[in-house]
């Protein structure tokens, strides 16, 4: 039982999640926060818990397959009296829509740079999810164990290509062979860096920091006197750390390190347990009971982590890893109050109840049953479909947050089941599988046919993966002549209207709103001029 009271608890939760271009390093840095944070005891646990996980789930053979991490989740470990919360994002970019649902949920950012590289494409993608959720980023600057690129032009692409000022809190001596560590801004402590002895398979341990100034033994000639000058010269020349200028998105603090050699990594973790923002105070509605007679008005509220109403949203749907299973887990993030086990809840847009019994902890090493999770922890709630992402769940379930983005896909593709007597079975797994998020589904109002949305290519072979493995359906997915897809809205009059002279191209999405399916970009533009007064939509919030 915790001793603390529930601002207390809140206060000292830190949920953040990692973003980065494929191949920056988030796995290998996830693993190595995770051994520094003291969750895991030997590098090599992530991937040996994945593997472990794939042999429990068949569909995710293709993530092994292609050596990518499909589903996101979120692991969980107490260090230094504060809470972490590390949510895990898959760095593929065909999943960019997960990623960017799982980003709803994250306090803070950890944006990771490989030094040769600087910023890539997806880096920026992810950078501008971030920017639009006002979610603040620290900077961690990657595989200084290799030849980088100079730290100023590093920093200079950061300022200018994000906007976004960059405050050095250490800084590099060197980069690959000629690696000699870092110094920290400020104090002018510097943090040796150790090599692995050639022909030795072990990392050794890095020597504890010491005063530059006594550290002359770490390197070569002229390079002590080099770092002294280019210390002071920093110093400088760039701003010195703002935590308030951090919190409202101006700055960010860049740290460096090596994932792979564990060096810089206990940095990082004090600059996230000392600067992460603990869960923020979150806008949401209080609205009727759903079909509530004469009922009032919603009224906008905002919702204190400290308060005593449990409340929260789920982010994320994961099929149960076990694939004799119809279980889904649905990842609920708290926003307020002192859960326990065992407590009712309720779905706010649906009005049912769910008493949660076996809500879950995610742990390095293992899943337990949480006995009491508070605001930015997140529980996977096991379910048979009633929880949906989007969902806002509480205590009196009458809290609704505003919903998570669903993106309008890119790829819209016919599916078809090769045995036609499961035509009907078809319908069930589809849905299933957009509830979750894994794609998008329409029902076209006219014909038989459905139609699946994606972000990206993967998806379906992720798709046809688990309609085989978990539903026995062999399915095709046939070009379908559609080449976008935007959602309607407007006076009922006019939707009416536009409805009724594209018929043909119409279709409803899983919540059963109108969707406009356009054949080219071209269409969808001369039809945007033709019907001025309805709005078409490239996102829709849902929840
Ligand atoms: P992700 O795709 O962002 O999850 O990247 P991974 O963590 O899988 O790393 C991609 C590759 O870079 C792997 O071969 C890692 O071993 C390697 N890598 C990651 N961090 C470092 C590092 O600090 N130094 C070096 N030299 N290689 C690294």
């Amino acid at each position: 039982m915790s001793k603390l009271t529930v601002p207390e608890e809140a206060g000292r939760r830190r949920t953040f999640a990692i973003i980065a271009h494929p191949d920056a390093g988030k796995t290998t840095l996830t693993e190595h926060i995770l051994l520094s944070g003291g969750a895991i005891r030997a590098a090599g646990a992530v991937r040996a818990r994945g593997e472990n996980r794939r042999t429990q789930s068949d569909w995710m053979k293709i993530e092994k397959e292609r050596g990518i991490s499909v589903s996101a989740s979120v692991m969980t470990f107490e260090h230094d009296g504060k809470m972490f919360n590390l949510l895990d994002t898959p760095g593929h970019e065909d999943f960019s829509e997960d990623t960017y649902r799982t980003l709803t949920a994250a306090d803070c950012a950890i944006m990771v740079l490989d030094a040769a590289k600087g910023i890539e494409p997806q880096t920026l993608k992810l950078f501008e999810v971030c920017r639009l959720r006002d979610i603040p980023i620290i900077t961690f600057i990657n595989k200084l164990d290799r030849e980088a690129q100079d730290p100023m032009a590093l920093l200079d692409e950061i300022a200018s290509r994000l906007q976004l000022d960059p405050a050095p809190i250490w800084w590099p001596a060197e980069s690959g062979n000629r690696l000699r560590g870092m110094v920290e801004m400020g104090t002018g402590r510097f943090q040796p860096y150790a090599r692995k002895p050639s022909g030795s398979k072990e990392d050794v341990p890095h020597p504890d920091a010491l005063p530059l100034a006594d550290a002359a033994q770490y390197f070569e000639a002229g390079e002590h006197e080099a770092l002294i000058e280019a210390q002071e010269l920093v110093e400088a020349g760039y701003p010195a750390f703002n935590v308030q200028s951090f919190l409202e998105g101006h700055m960010t603090p860049v740290l460096w390190g090596s994932a792979l050699r564990h060096f810089g990594i206990d940095e990082l973790l004090k600059a996230i347990g000392d600067w992460a923002p603990a869960p923020k105070v979150m806008k949401a509605r209080k609205e009727a009971p759903p079909e509530t007679r004469n009922a009032p008005a919603p009224v906008d509220l905002t919702v204190e982590p400290g308060s005593n109403e449990v409340t929260g949203f789920v982010f994320k749907v994961q099929a149960n890893m076990d694939p004799n299973h119809r279980d889904r887990i649905a990842m609920f993030r708290m926003a307020s109050g002192s859960f326990k086990r065992g407590m009712k809840l309720k779905v706010q847009n649906t009005g049912k109840s769910l008493s949660v019994n076996a809500p879950i902890m995610f742990f390095a090493s293992d899943r337990e049953l949480a006995e009491d999770a508070f605001a930015g922890d997140v529980i996977g709630i096991p379910n048979h479909g009633v929880l949906r992402v989007g969902d806002s769940l509480s205590e009196s379930g009458l809290i609704r947050f505003a919903g998570l983005p669903n993106f309008a896909p890119e790829i819209l593709q016919r599916v078809r089941v090769k045995d036609p007597l499961k035509a009907k079975h078809l319908k069930k797994a589809l849905e299933g599988l957009a509830e979750e998020g894994v794609t998008q589904l329409f029902r076209p109002e006219l014909g038989s046919d459905f139609i699946v949305g994606a972000v990206g290519q993967l998806q379906f072979e992720v798709m046809a993966d688990r309609l085989g493995e978990e539903y026995g359906l062999d399915v095709i997915f046939e070009p379908s002549p559609y080449a976008e897809a935007r959602w309607i809205g407007g006076d009922k009059a006019d939707v009416e209207d536009f409805m009724s002279k594209y018929r043909p191209q119409m279709a409803t999405d899983i919540d059963s709103d109108p969707v406009f399916l356009a054949k080219s970009s071209w269409e969808t533009g001369y039809v945007g001029e033709r019907f001025p007064k309805i709005a078409f939509t490239k996102t829709k919030e849902r929840g």
